[in-house]
C-alpha cells in the first residue's frame, strides 16, 4: 500500500541535471545550492546525492552546520553570512564561508580572536539587485577592510547575484556583469555570478570567456531540482529532468447534479452533471491553495481538470473523461508527465514555492513508486 500523500524523490534526476550544469559550465566549480532543505527535497537527502558537486551553499548558518553535523566536508558557503559574534565563531568552528555584506559584519570580523582560525569570505557587490551587498565605494573600501583583516583568509572572493536573469530581454543582466566584471578586474580572489537562469542563459557569464576567468563558480540551485527558472519552459527544454513528483490517490467518488456548487464558498458550479473525484491532497500537504479551477491533475496517469477551491486536506477534480475511476486509484500533482513548472501557472506563483512548500506530513520514497519502499524519513530529513 501506498501512503495516502508521498513524494517521490529520483535522485539519478539530480545526478544527471548536476552533470547537465557541468556541460552549461565546464569551465565553472559548482557550488549546489541546497538552501531551504533543498528546495523542500531534504537538504541532507540532496547533499549526498550532489556529492559530485565542488561545494555546497546555504542560505543560513544553522543550515551549514546541520549539513557538518551530518558529515559534509566539501566547502559549504552562507550565503548570507553571520549577523553576530557568536554566529561567526560557530562559523569557524565549522568550516563555513561566508558571505559578507553589511559594514556590521566587517565590525564583528575584527573582534574575533587573532589565534582563531581563517575565515574563507565572499565579498558581496550589490550590482542591481537592492537586497545585500555593497555598492561603489562602500565594496572597494569593504575590500580593503576585509583585506587588512586578519581573521580572514586571502584572497577575498567576489560575489553578485542576478535580478532578471531570467528575463533574456531585459539588458539589466547584461549591466549587472559589466559593472561587477569592472570593479573586481584586479582583485585576486574567485567570482561567483550565475544563478540557474544566469547559467542557462547568460551563458558567458558561467563559460570560460573574456569576462569571467574560469575556475570561478555558479551557483545553480532550480535546475538541479529539474526545473526552468525561465517562465512557459520546462526543464526539459534545457535537458533537466525533475527530481520530485507529487502523489496521491483518489478516496471517494460522487455524482454531483449540474448547477450545484463545489467546495468551500462555492466558487465552481458545475455546468453538467459531474462525476467527481475527491482527491486526499491540499495545502496541509504543500498543494498550494491558490491553484485554479482548471488546473490539470493526472489520474491513473491521464489529465483531468482541478474544480473548486483546495481544501487543507483534499482537492475535488472532474472524472466526467474517466468514468472508471474508482476510490484508491493513483493521482499524480506534479512530477515527469506534469511538470510542476505548469502546476506553478495556475497557482500564479512560480515553481520555487511548490517544491519549498512540501510539508512534514508528506512521506518521502526515495525509490521509483513500483518499488514501494517508503524510507523512514520525512520531508524533514
Ligand atoms: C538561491 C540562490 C541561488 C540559486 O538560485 P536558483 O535560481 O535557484 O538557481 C544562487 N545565489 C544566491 C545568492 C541565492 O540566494
Amino acid at each position: 500500500m501506498t501512503p495516502a500523500a508521498y513524494v517521490h524523490l529520483d535522485l539519478d534526476a539530480a545526478r544527471h541535471n548536476l552533470a547537465q550544469v557541468k556541460r552549461y559550465a565546464p569551465n565553472n566549480r559548482i557550488m549546489a545550492v541546497i538552501k531551504a532543505n533543498g528546495y523542500g527535497h531534504g537538504m541532507d537527502r540532496v547533499a549526498a546525492a550532489l556529492a559530485e558537486a565542488d561545494g555546497f551553499a546555504v542560505a543560513r548558518v544553522d543550515e551549514g552546520v546541520r549539513l557538518r553535523e551530518a558529515g559534509f566536508t566539501q566547502a559549504i558557503t552562507v550565503l548570507q553570512g553571520f549577523v553576530c559574534l557568536d554566529e561567526l565563531r560557530l562559523m569557524v568552528r565549522h568550516k563555513l564561508a561566508a558571505v559578507i555584506h553589511t559594514p556590521q559584519q566587517i565590525g564583528i570580523l575584527r573582534q574575533l580572536a587573532p589565534e582563531s582560525e581563517k575565515l574563507p569570505v565572499w565579498l558581496k557587490m550589490d550590482t542591481g539587485m537592492n537586497r545585500l551587498g555593497f555598492k561603489g565605494g562602500d565594496f572597494l573600501a569593504a575590500y580593503q577592510a576585509l583585506a587588512d583583516c586578519v581573521a580572514v583568509a586571502q584572497p577575498i572572493n567576489l560575489i553578485t547575484h542576478f535580478a532578471n536573469a531570467d528575463d533574456l530581454l531585459d539588458d539589466k543582466t547584461r549591466r549587472q556583469i559589466d559593472v561587477f566584471n569592472h570593479a573586481v578586474k584586479d582583485f585576486p580572489g574567485q567570482r561567483s555570478i550565475a544563478n540557474s537562469a544566469g547559467i542557462i542563459g547568460w551563458p558567458n557569464v558561467s563559460s570560460n570567456s573574456a569576462q569571467v576567468r574560469g575556475g570561478d563558480w555558479v551557483r545553480p540551485g532550480l535546475m538541479l531540482y529539474g526545473c526552468s527558472p525561465f517562465a512557459g519552459k520546462t526543464g526539459a527544454d534545457f535537458g533537466l529532468r525533475p527530481v520530485m513528483s507529487l502523489h496521491s490517490r483518489l478516496i471517494a467518488v460522487k455524482y454531483v447534479a449540474a448547477g450545484e456548487s463545489v467546495g468551500y464558498s462555492g466558487t465552481w458550479t458545475c455546468r453538467q452533471p459531474t462525476r467527481l473525484g475527491v482527491v486526499s491532497i491540499g495545502y496541509g500537504d504543500g498543494y498550494h491553495r491558490h491553484t485554479q479551477s482548471g488546473a490539470p491533475v493526472l489520474v491513473n496517469g491521464r489529465r483531468v481538470s482541478l474544480i473548486g477551491r483546495v481544501s487543507m486536506d483534499m482537492i475535488t477534480v472532474d472524472l466526467n473523461s474517466q468514468p472508471d475511476a474508482q476510490p484508491g486509484d493513483p493521482v499524480t500533482l506534479w512530477g515527469e508527465a506534469l511538470p510542476v513548472e505548469e502546476i506553478a501557472r495556475h497557482a500564479d506563483t512560480i515553481p520555487y514555492t511548490l517544491l519549498c512548500g512540501i510539508t512534514q506530513r508528506v512521506q518521502v520514497i526515495e525509490r521509483s513508486p513500483a518499488e514501494t519502499f517508503v524510507s523512514a524519513t520525512t520531508m524533514a530529513g
